[in-house]
């Protein structure tokens, strides 16, 4: 069957003959995959600068974010039945019996670094014609969600920390308020850094919890993005018309900032205007080298003075995947026009190079193999 994939060795990017995989565990499913998103992630893996594949393996098949309708299940798979729409997790974890965070399942806090992630790390990704899963990796997508749940995986991303936001803000009882079950957001501000996919879904994700939400990004209104931010009440804020300093003036106390730019410049300088209390989370992973001047002792005095919390976040958890799939659920209902906005364009699988190799363009593209 078909697969995109890399080969590091020979510097290759591109479609491959690659065998059909089949159940080898009473608890697997296979699964035929409908949508794979492509993201940063893979651009970066198809420049060779990381993406490992699995040991005996030349290749690594890429895909992270993908979608499929399982079409085989094992003889102890007990939620999940054949013709059901699943998402799987990415990361799985590492072997070590004293890794408490993959002993308690929860390898996104792994803390040997030897897990293996599907698409990126060690372990072949989903970018192929069928892929076989153990259950309990996968989250079932309701059937009025199939269309969308392939943006499931980089949501994540915001669910997971929004979880961290919420678990360090437990420090203050009286912002801990409670919609029901979920904590909200209400009357609280929330700014987002960047308008790609990840701060798009993360603004959905903090206008759904209930924060007024701002998004700060660098093109100026109106363009694609800014249509999706303001059809959803957020506001959108180029930076070409707003300084950063400037956007406690405009609105008010800045209570969390949710960072999905990968630019350590901005991601710093957005730190001076996070308020007392406020907590900071940051999501990208910039590329090492320059160093870049800030002024450290105006931050550390701010963090220190203003009780802030700064908290990084990596992949996600089966709890956040569930929160994904709620989420999902609630933008369609609300914002049906703006979720599917978020998916630019699905494209055949013949199309991989074009979109893994030449430059980026829309919000997010899909390889449909469906
Ligand atoms: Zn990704
Ligand atoms: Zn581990």
């Amino acid at each position: 069957m078909k697969a995109v994939a890399v080969t590091p060795s020979q510097k290759e990017v591109g479609i491959i003959e690659h065998p059909s995989p089949a159940l080898h565990q009473d608890d697997e499913v296979r699964v035929r995959t409908i949508d794979v998103g492509i993201c940063g992630t893979d651009r970066e893996i198809c420049t060779f600068v990381y993406g490992d594949p699995p040991s005996g393996s030349e290749h690594l098949v890429l895909g992270h974010e993908a979608m499929g309708e399982i079409v085989e299940v094992g003889a102890n798979v007990s939620n999940l039945k054949v013709g059901d729409f699943v998402v799987p997790s990415v990361r799985r974890p590492c072997q070590d019996k004293n890794c408490l965070a993959c002993q308690s399942n929860l390898q996104d806090f792994c803390s040997t670094g030897n897990y293996v992630e599907r698409g990126i790390k060690e372990c072949h990704g989903f970018m192929t014609e069928s892929f076989v899963e153990q259950e309990q990796y996968l989250t079932h997508v309701p059937d009025n969600l199939k269309d969308v749940a392939v943006l499931t995986e980089p949501l994540t991303i915001a669910e997971k920390g929004l979880a961290q936001a919420w678990a360090a803000q437990q420090r203050l009882p009286w912002v801990r308020h409670y919609d029901g079950e979920k904590p909200t957001g209400k009357g609280l501000n929330a700014v987002i850094l960047g308008a790609g996919p990840i701060g798009i879904l993360g603004a959905m994700t903090m206008k759904a919890a209930g924060f007024e939400t701002y998004v700060y990004n660098r093109s100026p209104a109106p363009n694609p993005k800014s249509d999706i931010i303001e059809s959803i009440g957020a506001k959108y804020i180029s930076s070409q018309d707003t300084p950063l300093e400037d956007l406690p003036k405009v609105m008010g106390s800045v209570d969390l900032i949710y960072e999905a730019v990968g630019i350590s410049a901005l991601a710093f300088d957005a730190l001076s205007i996070l308020g007392v209390n406020g907590v900071y989370i940051f999501t990208g992973i910039p590329a090492p080298g320059a160093r870049i001047p800030i002024d450290a002792n105006q931050l550390m005095r701010d963090v220190v003075l203003g009780n802030q919390a700064i908290i990084g976040t990596v992949n996600a958890d089966d709890a956040s995947f569930k929160a994904a799939i709620s989420d999902l659920a609630y933008f369609k209902q609300h914002w049906p026009e703006a979720i599917e906005a978020v998916i630019t364009k699905r494209f055949p699988v013949d199309d991989c190079r074009e979109l893994l190799l030449e430059r980026a363009t829309g919000i997010k593209n899909v390889i449909s193999f469906a």
